[in-house]
């Protein structure tokens, strides 16, 4: 007989684990080892082998940043050799972030990293936590095949983390990949699409983030750009400018060019994606994203916001001249953007 798959599960914090509290939900140590215990689908034959890595303290994943995703990258990194694949049990709130941080700052992945959690906590009599686990960790084990990417497993559906976004916040199918066909989907069985898989890695190599200075600023009717001039210093690195549409932004009386002006003086890279969910950025396309065409702006195409904001940290976390770090900006690195 094959010996089992091995599995490890990365418990990160997130509703699946929470319990209820006076003061709302909250992230209960100890909690998830009892109730995987406690479920005998685990011990099927068909089940892959699981160790529980527990972090301490457990997040809601609203506290996730950089330190955090170092931690799990460098777990990954550690254990890479002992396991088939890995889960990552996370808060719904910022798993996009997550997942497209680990997808670059694992090069070279040639095991599957799922990112998994639920809407309701397992404690709960309808949670959606069994099923997500469940075929999370078969995802991990490579059933029904491998899948060497990082990955978010949510409501019945396989997205390529650097594509995901969370779309509900109370729907059980809680994420989508608008811009990204699904990598797999649920249904008598688990359905997997080669054809939109990237080939495995040659050699694990980590990425750690540092702690780069950047920002986000969502373009809204009306905007006051002089409110936004006293972020624009040199410490500033970079900026992802959601703008409307195909990249497009209003001038407003001089505050956008002296908001640019500032960023040009200061190195500050701006990358501009579309506030749309589903599309692209195409700078040049109207004559309102002239300004940032001329300042040397860089079109984030159809990566999402989440995508954009972990891809500067990743670019900008090593040392690398910034016309190199623009350039890598646009080129698809992971399958992060489709490209012009
Ligand atoms: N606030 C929770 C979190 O992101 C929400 C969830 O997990 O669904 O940690």
């Amino acid at each position: 007989m094959a010996p089992k798959k091995r599995v490890c599960l990365i418990h990160t914090g997130g509703t699946i684990g929470m319990k209820p509290t006076p003061y709302g939900y909250a992230p209960a140590p100890g909690y998830m080892a009892e109730a995987l215990a406690g479920l005998p689908e685990l011990s099927d034959p068909a089940m892959p082998q699981y160790d529980l890595v527990e972090y301490q303290p457990l997040l809601d994943s609203s506290y996730m940043a950089a330190p955090q995703w170092n931690r799990i990258a460098r777990d990954i990194r550690d254990r890479y050799q002992d396991y088939d694949g890995f889960v990552v049990l996370h808060g719904t709130d910022t798993m996009a972030y997550t997942a497209s941080a680990l997808s670059f700052m694992l090069e070279g992945l040639a095991k599957p990293v799922i990112l998994t959690g639920s809407q309701i906590p397992f404690c709960r009599i309808r949670s959606d936590a069994r099923d997500n686990l469940i075929c999370a960790m078969l995802l991990a084990a490579g059933e029904p095949e491998p899948v060497p990417e990082v990955c978010l497993w949510f409501g019945g559906k396989l997205l390529r983390g650097n594509r995901a976004t969370k779309v509900s916040a109370d729907h059980l199918i809680a994420f989508d990949s608008p811009n990204c066909p699904h990598l797999a989907r649920d249904g008598v069985r688990i359905t997997i699409y080669r054809e939109q898989l990237r080939p495995p890695g040659k050699a694990l190599k980590l990425q750690e983030f540092g702690s780069p200075r950047i920002a986000v600023l969502k373009v809204f009717p009306g905007i006051q750009f002089d409110l936004f001039e006293k972020i624009m210093t040199p410490d500033l690195r970079g900026l992802v400018l959601e703008a409307f549409g195909a990249g497009n932004i209003p001038a407003n009386e001089g505050g956008l060019a002296r908001l640019l002006d500032r960023a040009r003086e200061n190195g500050t890279i701006l990358v501009v994606c579309t506030q749309c969910l589903k599309g692209s950025a195409a700078i040049g396309q109207y004559e309102t994203s002239r300004p940032l065409r001329e300042m040397g702006a860089v079109c984030g195409w159809d990566m999402t916001a989440e995508a954009a904001v972990a891809k500067l940290y990743y670019l900008l976390s090593q040392d690398l001249p910034t016309a190199q770090v623009k350039s890598l900006m646009e080129q698809n690195l992971r399958g992060e953007l489709s490209g012009p």
